[in-house]
């Protein structure tokens, strides 16, 4: 087991052991009684983890976080309404690109790569136009950068639009409320920060905007429609089977036993969510002071909107993307560039879910990495880096 290189990328990532041996048993059927008692349960799970109210809607799909953004894009806006888009890297363009497909008419409020898009400017930008809603990716996965989500939504809020917010590399280890916060759909998927196998498509929504999908004009695809798939949701957390398209079942005996390994019960999930949450943060600080001894530079332009969950490097001079091998011959899968424009000139590493309460599996990433900027021909003080590190975790 520990010559197996960690699998360190932003999503799919290292699951618990628990998580790993639910994975491992005989497909159940999707009327089973244990299926159906755990799926109702994962349900509830998931207003705990997301800090939803008891009126949002939580959906469980089999798919991934793209086909939870397109049932947002989809079931929230009607060809020829407005949507305004804030786009901070690879994942904003894609919602983008399915609100266009909607016929929506898109207004893109941009950030250059690893800089953020401030509250403020989405205010200005809601006060200029009509919009039936705002659209936000929490961490863009392809620049580590996180955007203000409570300051979003509740500037959304102020002016009457609804807010999507993807949260595929953040929910569960991103602060995030979104009963408190007023947000009206988080999204995300089940390879990421929630820490599961990937294959589901999990989002909430709030009871606002249940009601946008029931004022459509111009239905959803028939597979998408938040419509088709609530009554399903609905009967399985009444302890009843029902069938509109098969779930993944296997899956969801999977997701009952991570979401409550997060919140063991819903009445201190708020306590939970946010250890959850400060452990995050702690891991992301120690994997940032070994960087800093190695010479590396973050992506995002500062600390305050730099994500939790992984973290985008610059290649230091003279190192390119072949250093990848040598990190994972040392011990840590770590990720290439996704950002069309920078692609080429930096790397990422994931720090999220199950690991960041393992500080062995983060020093040794640590290790790996420094190990492999080495074995390439960069100055790299092995033992310092993570030595840093492990004062940031063991203090
Ligand atoms: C990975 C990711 C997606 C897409 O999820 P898939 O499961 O690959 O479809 C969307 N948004 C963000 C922020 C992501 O990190």
């Amino acid at each position: 087991m520990t010559d197996r290189p960690l699998l360190m990328i932003p999503g799919p990532i290292e699951v618990s052991d628990a998580v790993f041996r639910a994975t491992c048993v005989r497909p159940p059927s999707h009327v089973a009684p244990d299926l159906i008692a755990a799926f109702g349960d994962a349900l509830r799970g998931m207003r705990s983890v997301w800090l939803a109210g008891p009126n949002s809607q939580p959906f469980v799909v089999a798919g991934g976080g793209t086909l939870a953004m397109e049932t947002a894009a989809t079931n929230l806006v009607d060809p020829g309404q407005s949507a305004l888009v804030i786009d901070t890297g690879y994942f904003g363009d894609r919602m983008a690109e399915m609100l266009r497909r909607r016929g929506a008419n898109v207004t893109l409020i941009e950030a250059p790569p690893g800089e953020t898009v401030s509250a403020e400017r989405v205010g200005d930008a809601l006060r200029q136009g009509e919009h039936a809603a705002v659209f936000a990716t929490h961490v863009d996965t392809s620049t580590g950068v996180r955007v203000d989500a409570r300051g979003i939504a509740e500037a959304a809020r102020q002016h009457g639009v609804l807010s999507c917010f993807d949260g595929v590399c953040a929910t569960a280890a991103e602060r995030f409320e979104q009963r408190a916060w007023g947000a009206d759909v988080y999204l995300t998927a089940s390879q990421k920060a929630i820490g599961l196998p990937a294959g589901l498509a999990l989002w909430v929504c709030s009871a606002r905007a249940t009601d946008a999908r029931a004022a459509l004009k111009q239905l959803p695809p028939l597979t998408l429609d938040w419509h088709k798939w609530q009554p399903i949701m609905e009967a399985y957390e009444a302890g009843k089977p029902s069938y509109f398209s098969t779930p993944a079942t296997t899956l969801i005996g999977a997701l009952h036993i991570g979401l409550r390994e997060l919140v063991p019960d819903d009445l201190h999930a708020a306590t939970r969510m946010e250890a959850r949450v400060a452990a995050h943060q702690r891991a992301a600080d120690a994997m940032r002071a070994a960087w800093s001894v190695l010479g590396l530079k973050l992506l995002p332009t500062h600390v305050d909107h730099t994500a939790n969950t992984l973290s985008a490097l610059y290649y230091p001079d003279g190192v390119d993307a072949s250093v990848l091998g040598a990190i994972k011959q040392a011990g840590a899968i770590v990720a290439g560039g996704l950002h069309a424009d920078l692609k080429t000139r930096y790397f990422r590493v994931g720090h999220m879910g199950d690991v960041v309460g393992r500080p062995e599996a983060l020093l040794r990433t640590v290790q790996a990495v420094a190990t492999g900027l080495r074995a390439v021909g960069h100055t790299a003080d092995v033992r310092a880096a993570v030595t840093a590190a492990e004062s940031v975790l063991k203090p």
